[in-house]
């Protein structure tokens, strides 16, 4: 566990509980233009608060090419941290998005990050250990996303999978659902949350009902990159919370 890492229960709604409240205007997954997002902290918050977020996790990626240069970490931390000394309704919590760097708990994260990081959203990006003349069939893509979010899943250090299944669909492999109930379970059993992520889970309402019969707990990531995506995932929650049976 991170010395900082909330509590599960603070941090997530058990998806067993969406019958009997409304889902909470939270954002778990931002991007600023500290890694590849459009708009600066300043103005993501701004819009956040405009839109009655109550909760709001930045999550910058840390894979080098895609944040800015130098000690950018340095810069996120001071810039939440003063922004927190400020700000009276939003919560505002410090997160990253850390890709895997095997398929046995390795992280793409530095020692600086993990002392501050509050939030860390496990993700399977590019797949380890593949170089050009990896096999591309549906089959190999599945199976290392699979891996890879079984790894996510066990891990101590993360707190929530990002886009379960994401990736290898952005290859052009449909990640089966059965095998999203195999990691849903793997990681409610490990205290680790499940992102619901409108960009990548469409249509939401199986990857839900999955969370539900498994009572995982779940993350509201919208996987962010420009201040009108802020609230997407718990929007689309809150549409299917009487239409589907918890
Ligand atoms: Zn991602
Ligand atoms: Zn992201």
């Amino acid at each position: 566990m991170l010395p900082n890492k909330p509590r599960v229960e603070h941090l997530f709604v058990a998806a067993t509980s969406l019958n009997g409240q409304r889902f909470p205007d939270w954002e778990y997954h931002v991007h600023s233009t500290y890694s590849d997002g459009s708009a600066s902290l300043s103005e993501l918050i701004q819009v956040a608060r405009v839109q009655g977020i109550k909760r709001l996790i930045f999550t910058e990626h840390t894979e080098p090419e895609l944040t800015e240069n130098g000690n950018w970490f340095a810069r996120y931390w001071q810039e939440i941290e003063a922004n927190r000394q400020t700000e009276k309704i939003l919560q505002i919590i410090c997160g990253l998005e850390v890709p895997i760097t095997d398929y046995t708990g390795g992280l793409l994260i530095d020692k600086e990050m993990l002392d501050k990081v509050e939030f860390l959203l496990g993700a399977v990006h590019a797949y380890p250990g593949t170089g050009a003349g990896a096999a591309k069939e549906p089959e190999a893509l599945i199976d290392r996303e699979f891996r890879g979010l079984m790894a996510l899943a066990k891990n101590p250090l993360v707190d929530a999978i990002a886009h379960p299944g994401g990736t290898c669909q952005r290859l052009g492999a449909r990640f089966p659902l059965a095998l999203f109930a195999e990691v849903v379970q793997e990681a409610t059993r490990h205290g680790v949350a499940i992102e619901l992520n409108p960009a990548y889970h469409a249509p939401l309402a199986p990857y839900l009902e999955i969370c539900c019969q498994y009572h995982a707990w779940i993350s509201p990531g919208s996987n962010a990159h420009h201040p009108e995506e802020i609230g997407w995932a718990a929007h689309s929650l809150r549409s299917l919370q009487n239409k589907i049976k918890c």
